[in-house]
């Protein structure tokens, strides 16, 4: 049990931000005042990810007025992960909260998140309702990922989402993992730590469109699974064994035929196993290249965010 309300604890709140510039000053007086709520000193850390729209100026008109406020804007569109990761890098508190800017994450969970940290949990989760996730091809492709990557990695992540508390130790740990490409929910996940777990009914968005395309979801997806689990290289090594043992059984078979002078003309045998055969080498070659990618990218060792100003007090 951590000592029960330190009138000293901090709190660090980390909001990424991507063209929320139609209600955002709404939405950060909703933020706002739930914080004022707290018994809580807070500091709020503002993360704009290279938006088209006045979401920085908003950002910058908050850290002019408010002193608790903090602003970081990125160079260019990085993604959330990585707005996630410039702001959580800025974060100072003995407890650190993640959530979206659109009030999808409701602000009045954060006291409840407190409670269960200073009961002694390190890391408090919010969790969606599962009647909550979403429908259509996005849902369908959500739950098809979570599967692929529970089944792959055995990390369970379904229903999970980025709005979470963090103790001041775990966000150390996260800071200490140096991997270029980033999947916060899996690496949290990795993390461990004493978890709890506080179910939410996901509200719909404060206005405004979400800010990710199919493709980056796609590639979000392949790159976290490739990232928490080598799986995939041993089926391809797996389906290697696989084909070698057949390969065998059907040599002797051909040379048996052969020798006993019956051999017949098995064309389409062998136009079915070349189709086979060539689709699987190709399959195998696409999910190898998938990982070598991974290793491209972290090998090249780019910053994963690009910081191009900032905004309120200096740290
Ligand atoms: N976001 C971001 N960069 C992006 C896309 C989104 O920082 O490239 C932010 C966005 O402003 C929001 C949060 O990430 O605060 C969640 O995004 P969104 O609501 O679009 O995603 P969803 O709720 O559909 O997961
Ligand atoms: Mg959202």
């Amino acid at each position: 049990m951590r000592d029960v309300h330190r009138p000293t604890d901090t709190l660090a709140v980390v909001i990424p931000l991507y063209c929320e510039g139609a209600h955002l000053a709404g939405t950060l007086k909703v933020i706002v005042r739930a914080l004022d709520d707290l018994d809580m000193a807070y500091r709020l850390v503002l993360v704009d990810d290279g938006s088209s729209d006045d979401t920085w100026h908003i950002v910058q008109a908050h850290c002019r007025d408010d002193g608790s406020v903090q602003g970081l804007r990125l160079s260019r569109n990085f993604g959330k992960e990585a707005a996630l990761a410039a702001g959580l890098e800025q974060a100072e508190g003995d407890a650190i909260v993640v959530m979206d800017g659109d009030l999808q994450h409701p602000p009045e969970l954060i006291a409840r998140m407190i409670d269960c940290w200073r009961a002694g949990a390190d890391v408090v989760e919010g969790v969606k309702q599962r009647r909550d996730l979403e429908a259509g091809w996005r849902g369908a492709g959500a739950k098809l990922f979570y599967r692929l990557f529970t089944g792959l990695s055995g990390y369970e992540l379904r229903g999970a989402s980025d709005f979470k508390l963090m103790d001041r130790r775990v966000l150390a740990a996260w800071r200490a993992m140096g991997e270029r490409s980033l999947f916060f929910r899996g690496m949290n996940a990795w993390l461990g730590f004493k978890r709890a777990e506080i179910a939410f009914a996901v509200p719909a968005r404060a206005g405004g469109d979400s800010g990710w395309s199919a493709w980056q979801l796609v590639r979000l997806a392949m790159s976290a699974i490739t990232a928490f689990s080598s799986a995939p290289l041993y089926l391809v090594a797996l389906s290697g064994v696989g084909f070698t043992l057949f390969a065998l059984l059907l040599a002797v078979q051909t040379l048996y035929l052969k020798l006993s002078g019956q051999a017949v003309d098995g064309f389409t045998t062998v136009i079915l196993l070349i189709l086979l055969v060539g689709g699987v080498v190709l399959l195998a070659l696409g999910i190898i290249g998938s990982y070598i990618a991974r290793i491209y990218e972290e090998v090249k060792g780019r910053p994963r965010y690009v910081v191009a100003e900032t905004a309120g007090p200096p740290r």
